[in-house]
Formats: structure tokens, C-alpha cells, sequence
């Protein structure tokens, strides 16, 4: 069974760390993988619940996250899907689209730096120079070039 810290580096892998995404809720720059509270097999364990299923997460802000948290743990089943689309809506009206722009544009840059970034390290460890601990460095590099040109490939960039 997957840990909770293992989701999560599936999750950066796959869709890249959720910094580069808007949070699904307000539109400004996300900074957490919020699992949805929609997984009837989630798993619950001291004291944290997540899910295996990598669809089951959305990136969010941390105040929007924490809102749509708690509003789960001070709804019910029935009145909480009702409630988290009123906090969405909420937390969307209270942004305006010059910032959501500014966000989107500099997550933009902040996502081709780390790209070209990846893309020397690798150029670099093609002509056999040594990093300082190789595999602790390049297994998460290939782990995230991979994400990047799969979500560059589907955001259809590059
Ligand atoms: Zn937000």
C-alpha cells in the first residue's frame, strides 16, 4: 500500500508539483495536492487520510485547502458537496483576473526555469560529470523531466 509520502511523489511526478498549477478553487497559484474527499476506499491513518488513486487530488492553495477541509469536517455527506461549492465560488469572486493573469504568467516562467534547469542537469550527466550524490539527485530529475514533458506535451507547449 502506498504511504501518504509516496502519493505525493507520484502526484509531482505525474502532474508536477502543484506549484505550477492554478488552485482549482480561487485560480491563484496552488501550493498543495488536496485529495477531494471522493475516494470511498481513502485511507485513513494516524491522523491522515489520502487516497491511492492520483485522480482524486486537485491542486489548491493552502487557504482555499484548508477551507474545503474544513468544511468536510463540519459537514455531513449530504450538505457537504453544497457547502464546498459555495466556498469555491466564494474564494473565485474574491480574486480578480488581473492577479489570476500575473500568477499564470509568472508560474509560466517559474515552469520553463525549472525545465531548462532539468535539461542541463541531464546534459551534463550525459558527458559523465559526477554530481555530488548521483543517485539521490538523479532519480528525482528523471523522475521530473518526465512530468514536465508529458504536461508540456498535453498542454500542448513545446
Ligand atoms: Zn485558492
Amino acid at each position: 500500500m502506498p504511504s501518504y509520502k509516496t502519493i505525493h511523489t507520484q502526484l509531482d511526478a505525474l502532474k508536477l508539483p502543484a506549484k505550477y498549477h492554478p488552485c482549482t478553487w480561487c485560480g491563484l497559484t496552488a501550493s498543495d495536492w488536496a485529495y477531494q474527499w471522493d475516494d470511498p476506499a481513502e485511507i485513513s491513518e494516524s491522523g491522515q487520510v489520502w487516497s491511492e488513486n492520483t485522480t482524486s487530488y486537485a491542486p489548491m492553495c493552502r487557504d482555499c485547502h484548508k477551507s474545503f477541509d474544513r468544511a468536510h469536517a463540519a459537514y455531513g455527506p449530504e450538505r457537504f458537496p453544497y457547502e464546498a461549492a459555495r466556498r469555491q465560488e466564494a474564494a473565485y469572486a474574491a480574486v480578480n483576473d488581473e492577479r489570476r493573469k500575473a500568477e499564470a504568467e509568472s508560474r509560466a516562467v517559474a515552469r520553463n526555469a525549472a525545465l531548462s534547469f532539468i535539461e542541463a542537469e541531464e546534459a551534463r550527466m550525459k558527458r559523465g560529470r559526477r554530481l555530488a550524490d548521483p543517485p539521490a539527485v538523479k532519480e528525482p530529475l528523471a523522475r521530473m523531466s518526465r512530468g514536465y514533458r508529458l504536461n508540456t506535451l498535453e498542454a500542448g507547449q513545446r
